[in-house]
């Protein structure tokens, strides 16, 4: 496993990192065991950066989390969750419920400390609450050594800039982007100067776009466009079609990025972690990588948005 700094937290993250919203029976119905044995076999195999929120399984993930971390050391791993959503289209980003979230996440978790505490989803937001309220608040768990580090999450790329140009120097410290930096969509990129200059750490999330590049495919609540789904499928059996793993692709692509610190992949099975994490070692293709690419082409960067009509990029297909 290699490892990068996260913008100037002073972490230095595992280029692959578990992202642990399929502990909550996000995508399917999962064995708390093996979600426990997933978690443990990541973290014996060098992921130190793990990622989840209080909405995941509404509260599952983070509980079934904790009793993963039940008997782990707290120094071999750093700590991300969120706050602000609670449910389907339940948000509240207010000083008051920011504050006793943490409290209510770590008591989940088993911990008294995270690492890093992140706005979830602020598309869904009033960026002035997120700036005047609830980034104040997190500065001030941040001072009081409740919390290492701030992040800001979402989907729409336009508003990472949005907050990060009125909040103060120093007050975000990651932004956590997903589906925007994998095979089929690479829009963060042009972000990422931006982000550097001004020393944020670069958190991507979901290689595989929440399963569009799996063989199984996504889950029904996936927010993709018939359009989209087609493309991807294209390239999916393309790769069935040779014998290969468009997943390992997938992951190699995502975490041969050198500003991206790290890539979170969700998992809850742990024979698929270990094949995920040997991935980033194993030589790339680049004979298939480019025929893939070229197969994902009509689709390149068409994703879907969200959120409030003044915080969605314009790039529908
Ligand atoms: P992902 O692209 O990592 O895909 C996960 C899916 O891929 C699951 O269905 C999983 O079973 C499958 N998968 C993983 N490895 C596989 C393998 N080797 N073979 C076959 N299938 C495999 O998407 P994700 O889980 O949504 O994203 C990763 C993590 O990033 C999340 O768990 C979460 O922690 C974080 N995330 C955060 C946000 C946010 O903050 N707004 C949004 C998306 C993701």
């Amino acid at each position: 496993m290699h490892y990068r700094p996260l913008g100037r937290t002073g972490l230095n993250v595992s280029v692959l990192s578990y992202g642990a919203s399929p502990l909550g029976g996000v995508f399917r119905d999962t064995d708390e065991s093996e979600g426990i044995r997933t978690v443990h076999t990541a973290l014996d195999l060098g992921i130190n950066f793990l990622d989840v929120s209080p909405y995941y399984g509404l509260t599952k993930a983070e509980s079934v989390l904790g009793k993963a971390l039940k008997d782990i050391r707290r120094d071999r791993y750093y700590l991300a969750t969120k706050v602000g959503q609670y449910g389907d289209g339940v948000f509240d980003f207010s000083a008051v419920r920011v504050t006793r979230s943490l409290d209510e996440s770590c008591a989940r978790l088993g911990v008294d400390y995270v690492d890093l505490l992140q706005c979830h989803d602020i598309e869904f937001a009033d960026l002035d609450q997120i700036v005047n309220e609830t980034l104040p608040a997190l500065v001030q768990l941040r001072s009081a050594g409740r919390i290492g580090h701030i992040g800001i999450t979402g989907l729409p790329l336009r508003v990472f800039p949005a907050v990060l140009d009125r909040a103060g120097p120093g007050v975000v410290d990651t932004i956590l982007s997903f589906c925007r930096y994998e095979l089929n969509d690479t829009a963060l990129d042009s972000l990422i100067p931006y982000l550097q200059q001004r020393g944020v750490g670069i958190i991507n999330a979901s290689p595989t776009g929440m399963g569009l590049l799996t063989a199984r495919g996504v889950p029904s609540w996936h927010p993709a466009p018939p359009a989209m789904l087609a493309g991807a499928r294209r390239a999916v059996e393309y790769c069935q079609s040779v014998g290969a793993d468009i997943v390992k692709l997938a992951i190699q692509f995502a975490v041969s990025h050198p500003a991206i610190a790290t890539t979170l992949v969700g998992s809850a099975n742990p024979a698929n972690i270990r094949k995920n994490i040997a991935y980033t070692e194993e030589p790339v293709d680049f004979e298939l990588m480019a025929k893939v690419l070229e197969l994902l082409k009509p689709i390149r960067n068409h994703n879907f948005t969200r959120g409030r009509p003044e915080n969605r990029d314009e790039i529908v297909a």
